[in-house]
């Protein structure tokens, strides 16, 4: 399912300001909200959807890596909402509606809707250092992380046996219990977590004897992460449901893949452009030739003409790094800044020679307008 634009979701500006969103959303949930929408699955995606807009949107962290990359760098292609559940969309409006959620007062809590508690496990960060080149084309690498997960012994459930996992008598597997109360305005209802199974909707008599009950043990386990071409130091790449198994079955947390680079002795990156010192010896630099230069994706032939000058910027067009999920129009360039090598020991034989040629009149330094000055060459070499 392709996600729409979190903007157009919640109907503000690329230029919005964070109280306009805040304002946006507000207006949304409020909208979309499941007590005003009782049973409208339409209503409960639009409310979902703007709930993710809005923790994309809300965070500057967040939006400026969206704004930049779109869904792609929320991770996997998914949105950061896709494992947002009612619960964690319910802990937000602390901060969008202050103390005084109307949901509390018009709608009679704003808590937890229906069916028992869905555990989430722990999120679980892992660095993955990667080399120009392995960024360059994009990678699959396989990663070991030691986890929670779910016990094998009982399925995940925390039981001895299928005779010791019960629903719950109290709440009758809900998870939760209603109490109606006379008031002046009425009858009213109320809804409250089972005290009998603390809201899983299950009790378990006997307890798995392998992970004493909590459905989980620690573990290994081989991921195999595709790291898209383009990344960079820093990014945060996340595979929904690798993380930490929660106790007693639930939704398994987030695997964070944290992007390291290893840095390159030879080429330097400069942003998506790749950045390469060449080094001429002074012979070649006045009469020409070929080198190879190495690039991110191997090497390469280059023709140097003859009298080309030491501060010279050379460009290999689209030899640089991609935009991550970006068009390959995007891709950065090799930039070859020319250096020339001035010997710095000399032989008598060779000390002669130059002897010879320190006078020439070909010798002399006559540079031209475009080479006279660093801040000319660079100007003509961005335009
Ligand atoms: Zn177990
Ligand atoms: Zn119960």
């Amino acid at each position: 399912m392709s996600k729409r634009d979190y903007y157009e979701v919640l109907g503000v500006s690329k230029n919005a300001s964070p109280e306009e969103i805040k304002k946006a959303y507000r207006q949304m949930a409020i909208k979309f909200h499941p007590d005003k929408n009782q049973g409208n699955k339409e209503a409960e995606e639009k409310f979902k959807e703007a709930a993710e807009a809005y923790e994309v949107l809300s965070d500057t962290n967040k939006k400026a890596k969206y704004d930049r990359f779109g869904h792609q760098a929320m991770g996997g292609g998914g949105g950061a909402g896709q494992h947002m559940n009612m619960d964690d969309i319910f802990s937000q409006f602390g901060d969008i509606f202050g103390d005084g959620s109307p949901f509390d007062s018009f709608f009679g809590g704003g808590g937890r809707r229906g069916g028992p508690k869905q555990r989430v496990g722990g999120n679980l960060r892992v660095k993955v250092k990667l080399t120009l080149q392995e960024i360059a084309t994009g990678v699959t690498k396989q990663i070991k992380v030691t986890k929670q997960v779910s016990c094998k012994g009982c399925g995940g459930n925390g039981a001895k046996d299928k005779s010791s996992f019960n629903t719950c008598g109290t709440c009758g597997g809900a998870g939760q219990v209603r109490k109606v109360t006379q008031t002046f305005l009425g009858q009213m209802q109320t809804t409250s977590t089972c005290p009998t199974c603390n809201g899983e909707g299950n009790v378990v008599t006997n307890k798995c004897t392998s992970c004493r009950g909590s459905g989980r043990s620690e573990g290994e386990e081989v991921i195999s992460v595709q790291i898209p071409a383009g990344v960079s130091e820093g990014m945060q790449l996340s595979m929904s449901g690798k993380g930490n198994a929660p106790e007693r079955g639930g939704i398994p947390g987030d695997l964070i893949i944290l992007i390291e680079e290893i840095e390159d002795p030879v080429l330097k990156r400069d942003g998506n452009n790749v950045v390469y010192d060449l080094f001429l010896n002074f012979a070649d630099a006045a009469l020409g030739t070929q080198v190879e230069i190495p690039t991110v994706t191997g090497k390469v032939k280059l023709k140097i003409d003859a009298g080309i000058q030491a501060g010279k910027m050379l460009r290999l067009k689209g030899k640089g790094l991609p935009e991550v999920n970006g068009p390959k129009s995007y891709a950065g360039d090799q930039l070859i800044h020319v250096n020339v090598w001035t010997p710095k020991k000399l032989s008598s034989e060779e000390k002669a020679m130059l002897e010879k040629l320190r006078g020439a009149e070909n010798f002399e330094p006559k540079p031209e307008a475009n080479e006279r000055n660093f801040f000319d060459r660079m100007r003509d070499f961005f335009n």
